[in-house]
């Protein structure tokens, strides 16, 4: 080994006993031995492998578990840390990490392997998809978050040593997806050095100015906040609150949202100081607050109360801006010590290793539970992107808070809009909407909500949604229960429509099967239960020929006759298939095939205008075309336009000289060209027999192909496509 390999080695054994040094101050009865199991395999993995910083690469993942050791988690957590980029990066497997550390540090892994793949939200489908994975692995296990965020951090911290395309780029996707991120779970202290980190990448000259300027006010600062600290101690003494006050500058990028957001410069951003007041109790939190508000007037409209209505990744504390001397403002927060943990540290602070006991885990379900929840209304949405949309506003948007009539405050993303709110309150209410009044006004349903906004729903009797709807609203849960009241009203209609066209088919088909009996016919064309089927064809998906065609033959007395069931069935439907043939440019035209003389694609065609039945197409050369009574005003130009799947019925004449099996070889021969018949019928005169057989085709290739066929089975001396009028049937 090289002398540098040595030191390097000397290094990272150095980080890892500093690693373990803090595990064991708040986790003494951590698996040491697995701890260092998971260091020993990572790094003799990763062995070789240099970051462009010139350090070993195997220092990135241990910064991350030491990241991840700082907010105090478990064994698990900070093994699978190590080995994050294991599978990634090395001819390790998953099966590899789950043989040597177990299932839950796989799933781990695999979480954050998954989610490396991700790039900028919204380019295109397939890095939604990935988005969808992402969502998935936190659901699964909320500790991949953790990991991928430690990752992402440490990445962020030495992103100098890469190229600056790879910088901005980099940079830009952890201010599009991980900030964000971070902010959902409401790991505060991550989401803010991530996104100054991004911030000076970014925007540099932006940074600078804002960090010059708090530079520059820091004396100022600092007078200020001891006007304001000795008194408020004081205050709070005199009531009895045990307390901490901390102050400090905001971070950067939040100070250069405010002043963009609200066009303003440095001096007018009223907390570019931060000041806490820490208290033991909830109840201290509104005494502190009183203590906070004699002392200093308050902004009446910026007081918020985050204790009585947590934001959605839980974070509690109670916000106000108060006039200080000198004529500034300053915004103060209040909250207990657990809250501040949770702020900090947000989903992380649930994983904690905890004196006594194992992660806590008890308010994580509740923290997740919304995650699981868009992973069930995921299941209606047909495509990643549109997910991708749904997920941003439920999991990026910060919140607006408004009121129902009745006083309550209901939290929603903001964008949404009334009728968002509508199917917030209740499902019933939202199908029901009709409009809504905005602090007492009528406004539109598209109108988006605004933070304090009271609001009113007007309802009708009846439900009455319209997929137009999907437009309106912004939330999941709103889209969710609009789809399925479509798709439920849509699917009743059309089981309805299949089920009375199914029943007239059957009925003029003289088959004594009812619909109810279809049961069986519908498994074999492969649904689930009949309903689809009923709906499927009520939809015109598929064609009342192609479920009456599968009905089972009544059993014949003679055997000869197997395939014999009366004509009418294929004579009636064959004059009502109604696609396949465009008219003269004129779309939604009722067209049908003359039953005379059978078109199939390929076959010249001509249309003729019927009385009340549209346009009825036959063959050139049809002897029905000659009728004296068409005027040429009445025929019109048609020509092909069928699907490929798309089957026709032709009905052929079969001359043959009888013989046994004779019926049994044509029926192979058709099934051989995969040519299914609809019907079939026998009869034999002398030594001589004839065969009527109503056959699929797709065009005349493919009848000419049949007719071959049929023309070498043995016996057969001629065969005839069915025409009307040269030949009786
Ligand atoms: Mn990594």
């Amino acid at each position: 080994m090289s002398p540098g390999g040595r030191t390097a080695d000397l290094d990272l054994k150095a980080m890892m006993e500093e690693l373990w040094a803090k595990v064991r101050v708040y986790n003494p009865q951590a698996d040491e031995d697995k701890l260092w199991f998971g260091y020993r395999f990572a790094k003799a993995a990763h062995e070789g492998q240099m970051r462009k910083s010139g350090e070993p690469f195997f220092t990135h993942a241990l910064t991350v578990a030491t990241i991840l050791a700082d907010l105090r988690l478990d064994v698990d957590t900070l093994i699978a840390a190590m080995v994050h980029d294991v599978v990634e990066d090395t001819d390790y497997e998953m099966e590899d990490i789950r043989q040597r550390f177990g299932k839950d540090v796989a799933h781990m892994v695999d979480g954050v392997t998954k989610i490396s793949g991700i790039r900028a939200v919204n380019k295109d489908a397939r890095k939604a998809e990935t988005y969808r994975k992402l969502v998935l692995a936190i659901a699964q296990d909320p500790r991949t978050v953790l990991i991928k965020l430690a990752d992402r951090l440490h990445n962020m911290r030495t992103l100098s040593f890469l190229k600056d395309d790879r910088q901005l780029d980099i940079a830009q996707e952890t201010m599009d997806v991980y900030v964000p991120l971070a902010n959902r779970f409401g790991i505060a202290r991550m989401k803010w050095e991530l996104e100054d980190l991004a911030f000076k990448v970014l925007q540099p000259e932006r940074y600078f100015e804002v960090e010059a300027g708090i530079n520059q006010t820091r004396a100022e600062r600092e007078r200020l906040i001891q006007k304001i600290v000795t008194p408020l101690h004081e205050s709070l003494n005199h009531a009895g609150v045990k307390h901490e006050i901390s102050g400090r500058p905001k971070h950067f990028y939040s100070i250069y949202r405010k002043m963009k957001e609200q066009d303003i410069g440095m001096d007018r951003v009223y907390d570019l100081l931060a000041l806490r007041i820490i208290v033991d109790t909830k109840a201290d939190c509104y005494h502190a607050l009183g203590a906070l508000h004699s002392q200093f007037p308050p902004l009446a409209d910026r007081i918020k109360d985050y204790i009585a209505t947590p934001k959605a990744n839980m974070y509690q504390s109670i916000h106000s801006t108060v006039r200080v001397p000198g004529g500034k403002y300053i915004e103060v927060q209040i909250r207990t010590g657990d809250m501040h943990d949770r702020a900090e540290l947000g989903i992380a602070a649930h994983w904690r290793y905890k004196e006594g006991g194992g992660a806590d885990k008890s308010d994580l379900a509740e923290m997740v539970k919304w995650l699981r929840q868009i992973m069930v209304w995921e299941e209606d949405v047909a495509d990643a992107e549109e997910f991708m949309e749904t997920l941003k506003v439920d999991f990026f948007r910060d919140e607006v808070f408004v009121f129902s009539p009745g006083g309550d405050v209901f939290q929603m993303p903001r964008g949404a809009t009334p009728l968002d709110f509508a199917f917030r309150i209740h499902s019933e209410v939202g199908f029901r909407c009709i409009g809504a009044k905005v602090n007492g006004r009528i406004v539109t349903l598209r109108s988006e909500l605004q933070n304090g906004d009271s609001v009113e729903i007007l309802t009708s009797k009846t439900p009455n949604p319209s997929s137009s709807w999907l437009e309106v609203v912004k939330t999941s849960r709103a889209k969710h229960h609009i789809r399925r009241w479509i798709k439920t009203t849509q699917f009743e209609e059309s089981v309805k429509l299949g089920r009375e066209i199914l029943e007239k088919e059957l009925k003029r088909a003289h088959l004594k099967t009812k619909v109810d009996d279809l049961v069986d016919v519908s498994q074999q064309m492969g649904y689930t239960d009949l309903d689809k089927m009923l709906a499927a064809v009520g939809r015109g998906e598929i064609t009342h020929m192609k479920v009456v065609g599968r009905v089972a033959p009544a059993p014949e007395s003679k055997a000869e006759k197997v395939i014999s069931r009366g004509k009418e069935i294929y004579d009636s439907l064959l004059g009502r298939s109604t696609s396949g043939v465009r008219v003269a440019g004129v779309d939604n035209l009722m067209v049908s095939f003359a039953r005379c003389c059978q078109p199939i694609p390929g076959d010249s065609i001509l249309g003729i205008i019927t009385r009340g039945r549209g346009v009825s197409v036959h063959r050139v050369g049809c002897s029905n075309l000659n009728d004296p009574n068409l005027g040429p005003e009445r025929m019109i130009e048609v020509s092909w336009d069928s699907g490929p799947d798309q089957t026709f019925m032709v009905k052929l004449i079969i001359q043959a000289v009888d013989r046994k099996n004779l019926l049994m070889d044509i029926s192979n021969t058709l099934s051989n060209t995969n040519t299914n018949i609809a019907s079939g019928e026998f009869s034999a005169e002398d030594d001589l027999a004839k065969v009527t057989m109503v056959v699929e085709v797709r065009n005349l290739n493919n009848l000419e192909k049949i007719l071959k066929a049929l023309g070498k089975v043995r016996g057969v001396q001629g065969i005839e496509r069915f025409q009307l009028g040269t030949r009786k049937n």
